[in-house]
């Protein structure tokens, strides 16, 4: 039964709900529900503005309850990234979910039959990509085994990637695609549903024009491959991509079907630097790590959030100032501690207990450091608590 129960929450996490934000220990990772809304209401909006499906990636949330609320909003579903991601998004409701990368290993790809199979009894679908004969052939074979074992005739929409630029996973825009397709066509519990083309690099690419130029150049090499393979006949029912920084460019090129963009619902501080693109609607901040300051010296005060509070990758935290007063610049001090400097112009250091809020460099990471999110309404300063959110595909 994919349905599992789930421990109770902790007491200590319960007790907190309906209490003052000023109660959350830190550190702790924290949602603001009213700008989280607001995100998701931003991206419905721009989605039926311009006819196109979206598709939430749920690896930014890892959490089934988020991914509930996204489908609620109008996605079609969820994206994941991982075989345990889309067991936990289906455990928690979630029906419609698609593992935007490749699997190869027979253990993950049992799983990602039965999950199909399961999958079916209520309607639902699953979706997966490939990018090469063998995994092709090892994803068919699973898929026979399930169907031998648990009967019914379940079939899996698999989507053929194309790089478009990422360097990453994918075959070669062109020929290549088309020897999966038909490979694909090989196996009656596989159905061919699309191209994958997914340019990540492009989203982090600071000018809207250079990001336009790197997207056309995606789009155009998508639509050229989807005409190889109408030209033998085999209709691609979808192209399928795009993420947070450059979803405003695959929608423009009338290549793209769906939107697989996660991180707007958040926020990372690094999209924050990119140059917005006047058509991109205004996603705000939504996570943030809350902390306080533990030690004041005369030069730099100190909080207790390190890089075991939020992943560093994508760049420090930035210091979020609900009250618009510290100034205040983050530096990394270790696995639990940050330093705070004041901004260039700015003197003030903030006084020991003092509580501080950051903005994460890199949402998906950071999330995946922590069991729960707290869930607060009506602002940082004078809001409550008003939910637990489990981390529930940690
Ligand atoms: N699609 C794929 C395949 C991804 O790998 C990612 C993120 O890395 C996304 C979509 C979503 O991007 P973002 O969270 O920046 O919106
Ligand atoms: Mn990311």
């Amino acid at each position: 039964n994919l349905r599992q129960t789930k421990p109770p929450l902790d007491d200590s996490l319960r007790q907190l709900i309906g209490q003052p934000v000023a109660a959350i220990d830190t550190p702790a990772l924290v949602v603001d529900l009213d700008a989280m809304q607001r995100n998701l209401a931003r991206m419905a909006d721009f989605a039926r503005k311009h006819g196109i499906r979206w598709r939430a990636h749920a690896k930014m949330h890892k959490s089934s309850a988020i991914a509930r609320l996204q489908v609620q909003a109008g996605a079609v579903g969820v994206c994941v990234q991982k075989t345990a991601e889309a067991e936990a998004m289906v455990a928690g409701g979630v029906h419609d979910v698609y593992i935007t990368n490749e699997v190869i290993a027979p253990q993950k790809l049992a799983r990602v039959a039965q999950l199909a199979s399961r999958l079916a009894v209520d309607g639902g679908r699953l979706g997966i990509a490939v990018d090469s004969r063998e995994g092709i052939v090892r994803l068919a074979q699973a898929m026979n085994d399930a169907r031998q074992a648990l009967g019914g005739g379940t079939v899996i929409d698999v989507y053929v990637e194309i790089d478009v630029g990422q360097g990453r996973c994918g075959v070669p825009p062109g020929r290549a695609a088309t020897e999966l397709v038909h490979e694909i066509r090989r196996h009656p519990a596989l159905r061919f549903a699309g191209l994958q083309a997914y340019h990540g690099k492009a989203q982090h690419v600071r000018t809207p024009q250079a990001r336009r130029e790197l997207i056309a150049q995606a789009a155009q090499d998508a639509a050229f491959t989807r005409k190889l393979i109408e030209a033998d006949g085999v209709p691609v029912p979808l192209v399928t991509g795009a993420g947070t920084g450059s979803m405003v460019c695959e929608t423009a090129s009338g290549v793209y079907g769906e939107l697989q963009a996660g991180s707007f619902l958040f926020m990372d501080a690094d999209y924050a630097q990119n140059e917005r693109d006047p058509a991109q609607p205004n996603f705000e901040h939504a996570l943030f790590v809350k902390t306080q300051v533990i030690s004041a010296g005369l030069r730099h005060a100190v909080c207790d959030a390190g890089h075991k509070s939020h992943a560093i990758d994508s760049g420090l935290p930035t210091v979020h100032d609900p009250d618009g007063e510290h100034g205040l610049a983050y530096d990394n001090g270790g696995d639990e501690h940050g330093i705070l400097r004041p901004l260039p112009g700015r003197q003030r250091l903030p006084e020991i207990g003092r509580t501080l809020w950051l903005v994460p460099g890199h949402c998906d990471p950071t999330v995946n450091l922590h069991d729960h999110l707290v869930g607060v309404k009506g602002g940082l300063v004078q809001g409550t608590v008003d939910r637990i959110i489990r981390v529930d595909a940690r």
